[in-house]
């Protein structure tokens, strides 16, 4: 489904990501893990088209996109959840949820299917539906941000660390409904510092350190802590 090839890219004159080689494949869920500052966000970005890619690379199903602009992307059914959530604070919860599906631009019939789809995986999010987005939780948030990016039909989504500053009955949450969209058939590459609850959910998983991926686990090795420990620090 995507095939990443020596992809370079930066912000001015500082290089992030030095040269990266990976593949998704239909119905995979991919983790991508490292620490602070890896180049994570920033291959996220490069792939949606917000960062500019210097070199290299990034076919989506036979399309080649690394200068496709990011709402052509995003039409050709890439979608991504930023870190950060970056939800409308002053819309209520439902019409957040309706700004996700605007590029598909559905009639109201086809519209109260999704947000009903939506609501299915977040029974929280329909007893919230009229509440600001800016007052929800932070784990509600981070739920409606899924939901979001999920209205428009999308077949790869991108997770920029959806478990980051949640408490640990959120994080749980947040997991066992990306272990659903998976169930439901969506391609997911999503990325973790939260090492350990991404690897249970993941058929493979791409270590990046530097810019670089040192390390490609897969199998059994999934649930290998030492290996993951070395990958992380460089020692394979
Ligand atoms: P984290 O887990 O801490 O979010 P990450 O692996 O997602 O990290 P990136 O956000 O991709 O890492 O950042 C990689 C490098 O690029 C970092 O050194 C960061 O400071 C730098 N960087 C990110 N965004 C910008 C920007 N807009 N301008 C300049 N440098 C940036």
């Amino acid at each position: 489904m995507l095939r990443v090839s020596g992809l370079t890219a930066g912000y001015g004159t500082i290089k992030v990501l030095k040269g990266l080689d990976f593949n998704i494949e239909a119905g995979e869920a991919v983790t991508m893990i490292g620490g602070n500052g890896a180049g994570k966000t920033t291959t996220l970005k490069a792939i949606t088209g917000l960062v500019r890619a210097t070199g290299g690379e990034i076919e989506f199903l036979g399309h080649r996109i690394e200068r496709m602009p990011p709402h052509n992307i995003r039409k050709l059914g890439i979608a991504m959840v930023q870190e950060g959530r970056q939800i409308f604070p002053l819309l209520s919860t439902e019409k957040n949820l309706r700004l996700g599906a605007y590029i598909d631009n559905c009639a109201e019939k086809e519209m109260r299917k999704r947000i009903d789809g939506i609501y299915e995986l977040f029974p929280r999010l329909k007893e919230r539906h009229a509440q600001l987005g800016g007052t929800l939780s932070g784990g509600e948030q981070q739920m409606l941000a899924i939901g979001r990016a999920m209205m428009a039909k999308s077949k790869l989504l991108l997770m920029d660390e959806p478990s980051m500053g949640l408490a640990p009955i959120m994080v749980k949450e947040i997991f066992r409904v990306i272990r659903e969209i998976i169930g439901r058939g969506v391609t997911v590459l999503l990325v973790e510092q939260n090492a350990r609850q991404a690897l249970k959910i993941a058929s493979r998983a791409y270590v990046l350190q530097t810019g670089s991926l040192v390390a490609e686990i897969s199998g059994d090795n999934l649930h290998d802590d030492d290996l993951i420990r070395r990958s992380y620090l460089g020692a394979i």
